[in-house]
């Protein structure tokens, strides 16, 4: 029973629900083209639960089990786009891959991602889904993302999809000169967060109003 596989059937999902989707990302604001492009090369309904299949390109965060989501698109693409600001994203960490769904999208844009997921039956899935789509250059890793990952540090762009209290020190310390870091910040209200390590030191800016499932210590 319960044997996980992604979901590959294309039933309900037709073209024009997914071009619906970036016309709508373009009306909330979106206007990084490449981000677009992207967003609309991932088959987004291959990574949540078969049952909400038909809801995949609604703008909405699902659930995935385990009282994670998968992230709504246009917070997906809002950060994105805010992290590469008309850049290459470079060397890219994701922390707290969920069903593999942001780490797809940062694949169509970079050559190097590696994602990093506490809960170890859901990075089963994302692995399974990034096959399902023949995504095979995402490094998925079992950790504590609030560690990082040290081993392929530093990172020109690092996001994170689960909000923390405080910046983790250890993001700051793994980001490359001009790297940039994303993230939800705050407990109830949560701020999205841009931090550039430039020449004169780490810059914060702060961006939209969010509501992410909190960031964790430790495995499971
Ligand atoms: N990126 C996913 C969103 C997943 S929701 C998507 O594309 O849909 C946030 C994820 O962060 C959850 O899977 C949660 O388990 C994970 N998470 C929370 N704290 C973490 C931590 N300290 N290290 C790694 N992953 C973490």
């Amino acid at each position: 029973m319960n044997t996980p596989r992604a979901n590959t059937g294309f039933g309900m999902t037709s073209q024009r629900t997914r071009t619906r989707m970036i016309e709508r990302l373009r009306e909330q604001g979106i206007v990084d083209e490449e981000v677009l492009a992207a967003i609309a090369a991932v088959p987004r309904h291959v990574f949540v639960e078969e049952a909400l299949a038909s809801r995949a390109y609604e703008d909405t965060a699902l659930p995935l089990g385990y009282s994670q989501t998968i992230s709504q698109p246009y917070v997906v693409a809002r950060m994105i786009e805010a992290l590469r600001a008309g850049r290459e994203l470079g060397r890219t960490l994701e922390i707290g891959a969920g069903c593999g769904y942001q780490a797809a999208v940062l694949a169509q844009l970079t050559q190097e991602v590696y994602a990093v997921e506490r809960i170890a039956p859901l990075l089963d899935r994302a692995k399974l889904n990034l096959r399902a789509i023949k995504e095979l250059k995402v490094r998925l890793k079992h950790a504590d993302g609030q560690l990082g990952l040290p081993e392929a540090a530093p990172f020109d762009s690092i996001i994170v999809a689960a909000a923390a209290a405080r910046v983790p020190r250890a993001l700051l310390q793994q980001l490359a000169p001009h790297g940039r870091l994303i993230l939800p910040l705050g407990v109830s209200a949560q701020q999205l967060a841009l931090i550039e390590l430039r020449p004169e030191g780490f810059v914060e800016t702060r961006l939209d109003a969010v509501r992410f499932v909190p960031l964790l210590s430790g495995v499971e």
